[in-house]
């Protein structure tokens, strides 16, 4: 499929979903919600595999969707002078009242194999997933899987950067504030793109457990 073509794709699936949802007496409110008022946000990754209203079929108004190069929140920083994510946070927390926060990460994620080989070829100051993914550097020591070495490091770092991003949601305060009067809860999962397998993490043992699937 030449260029033009592949675009020409995105105008098709245009065309059918206007034509799906414009039955003779459908409305677009029936199809989006007037005013949003989501359960949930999801940080996840920007992997095109990852789609979280796919993968928890979530529909239009149900789901805060903030997608990043591995799935990170940086640090609590009133001077860095422009904060992506901290603006999403601000807005779905605070604006919206989201009561639940998922950081999703997953297998194969590109930005931590970025990570990786940054981490052996030294990172770039003109590079802008190197500065990105650099944010993980204290990560893996301090995640839940640093005593598995029959894990792959691709799979602890992913592990460690969902960890890493669950700490630093703490370190804002009102979501901290949050968090303590139980009025906002934050859970970390990784999805493996192979098996489907979603993993959540419990903060108590400090471990990824699998969701049971009933037979
Ligand atoms: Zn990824």
């Amino acid at each position: 499929m030449d260029e033009v073509g592949e675009f020409e794709k995105l105008l098709r699936g245009y065309r059918d979903f206007r034509k799906k949802s414009s039955g003779e007496h459908s409305t677009s409110r029936q199809i989006l919600p007037e005013i949003q008022s989501p359960a949930f946000m999801i940080i996840s990754c920007s992997d095109s595999r990852v789609v979280p209203e796919f993968i928890f079929g979530t529909s239009p108004g149900e789901a805060l969707v903030l997608r990043n190069v591995a799935n990170i929140v940086p640090p609590y920083d009133t001077d860095a002078p422009y904060q992506g994510v901290a603006a999403a946070l601000e807005f779905g927390i605070l604006a919206l009242s989201i009561k639940h926060v998922v950081i999703m990460g997953h297998h194969g994620c590109g930005g931590i194999t970025a990570y990786l080989q940054k981490e052996r070829e030294g990172l770039s100051q003109d590079d802008a997933i190197g500065k990105w993914v650099g944010l993980l550097a204290d990560a893996e020591q301090h995640g839940p899987d640093k005593d598995k070495t029959d894990l792959p490091r691709q799979t602890r770092m992913e592990h460690a950067a969902i960890t890493y991003s669950l700490e630093n949601l703490r370190s804002f305060p009102y979501i901290a504030k949050k968090e303590k009067a139980g009025d906002l809860h934050l859970h970390g999962m990784w999805f493996d793109i192979r098996t489907l397998d979603l993993l959540v993490y419990n903060k108590h043992e400090n471990i990824f457990y699998p969701v049971i699937i009933a037979p």
